[in-house]
């Protein structure tokens, strides 16, 4: 009788799922008796969907009812709250399984060098998401105490991260968020919001639904700046300007309806400035202000300074510029793009795959993409690995009971599928018995020793 395929996925957000997904439905196919243990560092999965999509965006976590799902029908076998280099190595992972697939994301922030950045008052995005996410490894309190903020980038995280500043904190309690983040939200005296792009309103990286939804945020007013119309309107296109074809034109009429909008006198103002390069944060023991350097288009698709600077007062910073992967110990990294160095999925050391180690989603190919695109990652990923299913088959395995055995043995309270459905009514159950005015879908537990305490059904000792 031939031994089952065992296969560890690393990382239980959307690529992740997506993976194991299509690896059980291709081994199928191809009379291939899998076994899929999807391994999340975290107590609770969906990963980016739960920790890194605003709370204000139900639709794209409406996405979590077909991950939900894929993992219901116990074909792909969840193991929460285990990370991977740490509590369990790769070498051990390797021992137990066939094929280890690396779907760890990318949480951290790009890496910029700017005078000021350490400054009190200077953050970065993925940080302050995880903070209004509920993520259980960032700090409870944010310092929300400034009125003036700027927000550097013009990416979708970027918008993402000027409207949860800018939302009047009412237009946020029917979500998702936790109690800690309402708090301080509502106590944030924030007036205008600041996004800075460093190139010019035809290059921006947003989406049209996601810019849209900018201009319909109760209570702000959006600020568009002539001058930085004018200085694009007569030169030739930069990057990918050119290249976005309908959602830039989409784009610009949704940015020209703004422009001719009359002023609503909003308490709160979300000001939109192009051809603004970040040069230095400025103040002396925390964030006083902010210096750019107006660029305009180079002509050969590039930007280039003009000379001009501009000083802004604002009182905190948000980077939000790019995300970047974390390293996992004992797996080839490559420092400078933030991946796992790969062909197709095969992770590469020195350019050679390494046996039986896969990577699939942004650790593989960047942070960029909306989360539909994992999908036709995850494909290519399953593709190679099932073309090496004859060298990997042979390889010592385990049965079904051997991670949990080695894993109970370190002292490692993992979390499993009944667990994170225990946690989930848990929290919807928070949302319905919450007495305002206001239907709540749930409330966040952020605490990992509760998160692991509600879906152990341990006794919770406060
Ligand atoms: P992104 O789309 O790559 O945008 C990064 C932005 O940062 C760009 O405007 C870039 O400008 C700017 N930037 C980079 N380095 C900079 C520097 N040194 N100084 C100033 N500006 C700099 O990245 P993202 O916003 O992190 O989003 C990542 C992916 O997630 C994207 O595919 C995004 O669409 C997706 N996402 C989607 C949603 C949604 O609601 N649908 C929400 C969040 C994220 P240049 O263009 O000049 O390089």
């Amino acid at each position: 009788m031939t031994r089952p395929f065992r296969v560890a996925v690393v990382g239980a957000g959307p690529a992740g799922i997506y993976a194991g997904n299509i690896l059980r439905t291709r081994a199928l196919d191809a009379g291939i008796d899998v076994r899929i243990d999807l391994f999340e560092s975290l107590p609770a999965p969906y990963g980016l969907i739960r920790y890194g999509v605003a709370p204000d965006h139900p639709r794209i976590k409406g996405i979590v009812t077909s991950l939900h799902d894929m993992l219901a029908d116990g074909s792909v076998r969840l193991i929460g709250n285990v990370e991977v280099g740490a509590d369990i190595t790769v070498d051990e992972l390797q021992s137990l399984y066939h094929a280890v697939i690396f779907s760890t994301g990318a949480q951290r922030d790009a890496v910029v060098d700017l005078p000021g950045l350490n400054l009190p008052g200077s953050f970065g995005a993925a940080d302050f998401v995880s903070w209004y996410d509920g993520h259980p490894d960032v700090p409870r309190q944010w310092p929300l105490d400034a009125a003036q903020i700027a927000v550097l980038g013009n990416g979708n995280v970027a918008l993402d991260v000027a409207r949860v500043l800018a939302k009047h904190p009412a237009d946020l309690l029917t979500t998702d968020i936790p109690d800690n983040v309402y708090a301080g939200l509502a106590a944030s005296p924030v007036q205008d919001v600041h996004v800075f792009g460093r190139r010019g309103p035809e290059d921006i990286k947003f989406t049209p639904i996601e810019l849209r939804e900018l201009g319909e945020v109760p209570g702000v007013e959006i600020v568009l700046y002539d001058e930085d119309f004018d200085r694009s309107a007569e030169d030739a296109p930069t990057g990918e300007r050119r290249a976005a074809g309908n959602q830039a034109k989409v784009m610009a009429r949704i940015l020209q309806s703004w422009r001719d909008r009359a002023s609503t006198g909003a308490p709160r103002r979300l000001h939109l400035h192009f051809w603004h390069k970040p040069v230095e944060l400025l103040g002396e023991d925390a964030v006083a202000g902010i210096r750019f350097e107006r660029t305009e288009p180079d002509g050969q698709g590039g930007i280039r300074g003009t000379g001009e600077l501009r000083d802004y007062d604002v009182q905190a910073v948000y980077r939000a510029i790019g995300y970047r992967g974390t390293p996992v110990r004992d797996v080839p990294f490559d420092e400078s793009a933030g991946v796992i160095p790969n062909d197709g999925g095969r992770v590469l050391d020195g350019g050679v795959p390494v046996p039986g180690l896969y990577a699939t989603g942004w650790i593989k190919r960047g942070p960029v993409g909306l989360i539909g695109h994992t999908k036709g990652d995850a494909g290519e990923t399953i593709e190679k690995l099932l073309e090496d299913y004859d060298l990997l088959a042979d390889t010592p395995s385990a049965d079904d009971d051997s991670v949990l055995e080695f894993l109970e043995g370190r002292g490692v309270r993992y979390t499993t599928w009944e667990g994170w459905l225990a946690l989930d009514a848990h929290e919807r159950a928070l949302g319905d018995s919450f007495a305002g005015e206001v239907v709540r879908e749930r409330v966040k537990v952020v605490s990992r020793d509760e998160q692991v305490a509600i879906s152990n059904r341990e006794v919770i000792v406060r």
